[in-house]
């Protein structure tokens, strides 16, 4: 079917300009072919298989066509599909996270981060451990089990050792009942080596976001420093996968390029991994670029309105139906509440994008990457997941068995979601009603996660679920 041969190819020679121009081409040619249309839409459907169900997903060409039709019937099949999938493989359940920023030191000159090197009014900070400690307690103490840290790209102030030392600090807190199970870390582009050590430190997903799939505009966008290497950061989850890490997140930062563009770019990158590492994106992220000290957001011409961005999260849940999808604080409340219908599976809760500052009532805005639009406690985003009838669950029961890449993929697959992250995500949302939940959130939990149990197929599954969540209940543990 391709001209070009995916698994030989580099990712970059595969994201190529000339096939990406071609799929736009085709995807105009074919906005309105509604038998073509038709067709890509019955290829997206979830088909009930055996005890769960299976998906075809959408090559980059096909999802494409969807992404330019503007009729507005099959925009409404889109998003019915897109909740019928999302629900097929990832149930009513939302994953909870929350971003830890360790340095904003660094040396790229990235034109829409005020990380840039040349920027001297953002205050520039790295946490010491100890203050990587105190982050953590703070974490902890809103009921986070599920760090992605973050941090610019400086070789002198950032090295790896920093962040292994920040790793292994972060998981060796445990205070009260926290502790953090799942660290995703979101570093620049790395050597295989380096990769190694972090697959090494146990780390969960490493993300990192291409920003633009247009090679002329990334060179333009990132004028100096290491991140100018296009294909150093185009290959970057290549080297990850080789250096050990199985699960991998994509990400582009919308609003820098043609959205279009974009989106067929990212899709191929998940071929590619498809492809070359027999495994997908473990996650794709949605972030929109946002306002911060020394960037506005209009000098950019390339913003997309709610609706387009609606459209190119459904889209996505299309295409790479196993794949998570992550919608970060960057984002209002409204268009969350908007986004969760149509495939996003993980959404973080009361970020903070200072370096430090979790432990202070009052937000921290001289050293932050970006200002927050969702500026709800982690109490309030939960209790708002549950009224919108979404389970948050802070489960990390794969991470720790080791079911990563594809042995993940395999237990989304097969249907057993709902017999293996059902209970576990009941349970962990107990632990978080006893232990950190307000009055009005535990009530709202409790009630739910009594309909909840209902829905575990397996009976014996059931059983274990209702004693575990019994033991929570009466342990007491405040
Ligand atoms: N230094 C790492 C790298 O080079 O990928 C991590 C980057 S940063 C901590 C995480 C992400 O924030 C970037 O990949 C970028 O997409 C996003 N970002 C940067 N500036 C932003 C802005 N003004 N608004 C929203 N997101 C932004």
């Amino acid at each position: 079917m391709y001209k070009y041969d995916v698994k030989s190819l580099k990712a970059e020679e595969f994201i190529n300009n000339e096939e990406i121009l071609e799929t736009l081409a085709y995807a105009k040619e074919n906005k309105n072919n509604l038998e073509l249309i038709q067709t890509i839409l019955e290829k997206a459907r979830p088909v009930k298989k055996d005890k769960g169900y299976v998906c075809n997903g959408l090559s980059h060409k096909e999802a494409s066509v969807l992404l330019a039709c503007d009729i507005p019937e099959i925009n409404e099949e889109i998003n019915k599909i897109a909740e019928e999938i999302k629900l097929a493989f990832y149930g009513n359940r939302i994953v909870m996270f929350a971003p830890l920023y360790l340095s904003n030191y660094c040396i790229n000159g990235c034109v829409y981060c005020p990380y840039h090197a040349k920027n001297k009014t953002i205050a520039r900070k790295k946490l010491t451990q100890e203050e990587v400690k105190e982050q953590v307690i703070a974490l902890q103490d809103m009921g986070h089990k599920r760090l992605a840290i973050e941090a610019g790209e400086d070789p002198f102030n950032n090295p790896i050792e920093y962040i292994l030392d920040s790793i292994k600090t972060i998981y060796s807190v445990n205070h009260k009942n926290g502790a953090i199970r799942r660290v995703n870390v979101n570093i620049a582009a790395t050597t295989v080596e380096n990769y190694k050590k972090l697959a090494d430190a146990g780390i969960g997903t490493y993300i990192l976001f291409q920003e633009t799939y247009n090679k002329k505009s990334y060179e333009e966008l990132h004028p100096t420093g290491p991140k100018h290497d296009y294909c150093y950061h185009t290959e970057a989850m290549d080297r990850a996968m080789e250096g050990g890490i199985d699960d991998v997140g994509l990400g582009v930062l919308f609003g820098l390029e043609g959205y279009k563009y974009e989106f067929a770019g990212l899709l191929m990158h998940a071929e590619h991994l498809e492809a070359v590492h027999g495994v997908g994106p473990h996650t794709i992220s949605v972030p929109r670029i946002k306002k911060a000290d020394d960037i506005d957001p209009n000098a950019f011409d390339n913003s997309i309105s709610d609706d387009i961005f609606a459209k190119i999260t459904a889209c996505i849940r299309l295409a790479v139906p196993y794949t998570g999808m992550i919608v970060s604080t960057r984002e209002s409340e409204k268009v969350r509440g908007r986004l969760l219908n149509l495939g996003i599976s993980q959404i973080s809760g009361a970020s903070r994008t200072s370096v430090g500052g979790y432990e202070k009532e009052e937000r921290v805005h001289d050293s932050e990457q970006f200002e927050v639009s969702d500026t709800r406690t982690l109490d309030e985003v939960v209790g708002w997941l549950m009224d919108n009838g979404h389970i948050p669950s802070f489960c990390t029961a794969c991470y720790r068995e080791g079911r990563t890449g594809d042995r993940f993929m395999a237990l989304c697959k097969t249907g057993q979601i709902l017999n293996c992250c059902h209970p576990n995500a009941l349970m962990t949302l107990t632990e978080f009603l006893v232990d950190y939940a307000s009055e009005e959130t535990r009530k709202k939990g409790f009630e739910m996660i009594e309909r909840e149990l209902n829905k575990i197929p397996n009976e014996k599954r059931r059983e274990i679920a209702i004693n575990n969540i019994n033991d929570i209940k009466a342990s007491n543990r405040r």
